[in-house]
């Protein structure tokens, strides 16, 4: 983290959540997060809940996100949304590529591509989701798996265009499992990654970029990922859904910005 970010913890509530639910989770991160500045906490309900969400963090710093979009515009896309309804709802960030998306519904790096692309044609900022299998991991590919997802889906973009995105590193083997990467090996992934933009685009928007490591983070083990010096914030998934524990991590997010790095 360099001294102009801050740090951005993201809650990805999956397929979790009423609507009456949903604007309580919110209105409990509110309440725990009164006027921060320090740090962008962005929340992430399904697609039914994201204008209660958004009413109920109005007036706050917190933002509000969708967990996928479709990349037409309108059309005969039954059960697609499109950038442009995610904004009007009060989005302004969109995950892309979520390993689970990748898993269950046929997700590719093309398809991460073009979705990011529409995002951004409409002002919403991409999360795109990177992250390797454990057998690609245990077979020595972790690396050239992550440059090869990047060269495919987002590294196509104009310098301003990448500029915007905000990109996840998720070991799959890590989500959800509560086996979560040490901070050493989110560090070295992460360090890969700010050094694949460099080359590609250059110093300054290497170090502007924003990296999130996501993968069973929780209060007991954000402080020490996000000491490292290329985690820029946390995608939480499972530890998301309690005011109490995603409020905890975004606390640690901070204390290691404000101090231990
Ligand atoms: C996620 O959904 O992106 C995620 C990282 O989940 P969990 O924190 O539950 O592993």
């Amino acid at each position: 983290m360099t001294a102009l970010k801050k740090p951005v913890i993201a809650g990805n509530w999956k397929m979790y959540k009423t609507i009456a639910e949903a604007r309580e989770l919110a209105e409990a991160v509110a309440r725990g997060w009164p006027q921060v500045k320090a740090a962008t906490l962005i929340l992430i309900p399904p697609f039914t809940a994201i204008q209660e969400v958004k009413k109920a963090v109005s007036g706050t710093e917190i933002r509000v996100g969708a967990q996928d979009v479709f990349w037409e515009e309108k059309g005969a896309f039954t059960g697609e949304i499109s950038a442009l309804q995610l904004r009007e709802a009060g989005c302004d960030f969109v995950v892309i590529g979520h390993s689970e998306r990748r898993q269950y519904f046929g997700e590719s790096d093309e398809t991460v591509r073009k979705k990011t692309q529409a995002a951004l044609a409409h002002g919403l900022q991409p999360v795109v989701c990177i992250g390797e299998s454990l057998a690609e991991r245990e077979n020595g590919q972790t690396l050239t798996r992550i440059k090869d997802q990047l060269e495919r889906s987002v590294f196509s973009l104009t310098e301003a265009d990448f500029s915007q995105v905000l990109l996840a590193y998720e070991p799959i083997w890590a989500i959800g499992t509560g086996r979560n990467a040490t901070p050493q090996q989110a560090e070295e992934v992460q360090a890969f990654i700010r050094s694949l933009i460099k080359a590609k685009y250059g110093n300054k928007v290497a170090d502007c970029a924003i990296i999130l490591y996501g993968g069973s983070v929780k209060p007991s083990n954000a402080l020490s990922l996000a000491r490292e010096k290329d985690v820029d914030g946390f995608l939480v998934g499972g530890a998301s859904l309690e005011a109490d524990s995603f409020l905890a991590i975004a606390r640690e997010a901070l204390r290691a910005d404000e101090g231990l790095k």
